[in-house]
């Protein structure tokens, strides 16, 4: 065999040695292993940015909350942060629950309305504007 292989990757177009490339397993043919047509360098800074992107759509969650102390109800996407707010606003968020999670800030939105309703305070108008 002598010199090992040499392959292009598809991504950053350097020629690097198969090592440097991730092997997977042929799709029909399981026994055969491909090396894959991006390199692990690339592999990795996509897995990161992909990684990263998940992380922010994370946050991006609405979180309908209940402060049993206040009998308020609230939505936030930044629960620390919300609970930071009420304490400097001298209210008690001493065993505060999370109700649900929300992807859509309508659906929070909903929900807070229903507990309100129900009789529980707090209602932000800021998010109805
Ligand atoms: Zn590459």
């Amino acid at each position: 065999m002598g010199e090992e292989e040499k392959r292009h990757c598809k991504k950053c177009g350097e020629e690097k040695m198969v090592s440097e490339f991730e092997m997977y397993r042929h799709h029909s043919k399981k026994d055969i292993w491909m090396p894959s047509n991006r390199c692990k360098s690339c592999k990795m800074k996509h897995n990161n940015a992909w990684r990263k992107a998940k992380r922010n759509k994370e946050k991006k969650y609405y979180w309908v909350y209940c402060l049993p102390e206040e009998h308020y109800v609230g939505i936030t996407s930044n629960v620390k942060d919300r609970m930071a707010t009420h304490r400097s606003g001298g209210r008690i968020t001493e065993g505060y629950e999370l109700i649900t999670k929300c992807r859509h800030p309508a659906r929070a939105l909903m929900i807070e309305a229903i507990l309100h309703l129900k009789g529980y305070h707090g209602c932000n108008y800021k998010y109805y504007s």
